[in-house]
């Protein structure tokens, strides 16, 4: 039975549901973990996540498919970005194959609150990890929480994919020393301020430059480029301090492999930008969100494929990959895990 919920007005905002996993690290090890009710965390006011920012996150999403099944789109590789990003802030990696299973667990125990198939809604899943005891003196925390809760999520786009104008941004997205390739608040904090930036100035999203340089692209607050020369090649910048979207990785899979793109990870130069035929972000909430319009200090770039729709080789990647998410087109192997 599924939970009386509006599936239809849901925005992207947090819901409490009946359960979210927990395991508390003390003492070197993880203890067995498990399901729980409480959906406060009490802690002192003096933790380390508090005082010193440590913790990291992840976002995945469990839905419907076609034939009835609930599914994952591949959590492996959401355990496993957690692992590389909890070792690079000093906390314990929750090992990957717990992960799946926590996910698991913690899905299947909320399934009344699963968006039914075709309501455009899913399942927002955030795994998350904090250090939790107390530390004033400048040094990692040693007991952690590793904790996923759930909440239903509406459509990202109600009514259609509208591409965005989006700016370049005068700003740096992630701390300036080398963290811009892990899951963590501390890079969203640092692109709050560019981000209500943009807003102010009539912009959906940044655009942010290698901090060095200034010449080259990297990605947006929390979503990667992807681009489409005119010859239909498939191009997405590669950077050391970039977060590796599984959305992009499996974008570039798509590519190659069911459309028949070349594709190219390589370093983007923004001078390059204003000859691409199509341009879209891309990330587990949106899967791609088009772009139409980039404003670059008093420049614009506006990309053939215009204001109103999606270029024609971002929607075939779009319908491709939401076709394999979704159990209307075949998943390479591993890519959709059943919850039951
Ligand atoms: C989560 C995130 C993305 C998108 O990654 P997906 O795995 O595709 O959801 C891109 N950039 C940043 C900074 C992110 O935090």
């Amino acid at each position: 039975m599924s939970k009386n919920i509006d599936w239809g007005n849901l925005g992207f905002s947090y819901m409490p549901t009946d359960y979210r996993y927990v395991s508390r690290y003390k003492d070197g090890k993880w203890d067995e973990g498990g399901l729980e009710k409480d959906a406060t965390i009490t802690l002192s006011e003096c933790a380390c996540v508090f005082q010193y920012s440590q913790s990291c996150f992840e976002g995945l999403k469990a839905y419907y498919t076609k034939d009835g099944h609930i599914v994952c789109f591949r959590p492996d590789l959401n355990g496993e970005r957690m692992e590389n990003s909890a070792e690079r802030l000093e906390m314990p990696p929750f090992p990957k194959e717990r992960f799946v299973e926590a996910v698991r667990q913690v899905v299947a125990a909320n399934k009344e609150y699963v968006p039914p198939y075709g309501s455009g809604a899913t399942l927002y899943i955030r795994p998350f990890m904090i250090g939790t005891n107390s530390v004033i003196g400048v040094k990692p925390a040693d007991e952690f929480e590793f904790r996923i809760f759930v909440t239903p999520v509406g459509p990202y786009f109600k009514g259609g994919a509208k591409p965005i104008s989006i700016k370049v941004s005068d700003f740096d997205r992630a701390a300036p020393h080398g963290t811009g390739d892990i899951k963590a608040g501390l890079n969203y904090a640092m692109s709050l301020h560019a981000i209500q930036v943009a807003h102010r100035e009539g912009f959906s999203e940044n655009m942010y430059l290698d901090p060095q340089t200034r010449t080259k692209v990297e990605e947006t607050g929390g979503a990667n480029f992807m681009f489409i020369t005119k010859d239909g090649t498939f191009v997405t910048p590669k950077s050391g301090s970039i977060l590796p979207s599984i959305t992009r990785r499996s974008l570039m899979y798509v590519a190659e492999h069911y459309l028949g793109m070349k594709v190219e990870h390589r370093e983007v130069y923004f001078d390059e930008v204003k000859d691409f035929a199509e341009c879209g972000l891309c990330g587990t909430a949106a899967v791609i969100s088009p772009v139409g319009h980039i404003y670059d200090h008093g420049s614009d770039i506006y990309f053939p494929s215009g204001m109103d729709t999606m270029g024609p080789w971002t929607q075939k990647l779009y319908d491709t990959l939401t076709g394999i998410q979704m159990g209307r087109i075949e998943a390479p192997e591993g890519w959709v895990v059943t919850i039951e």
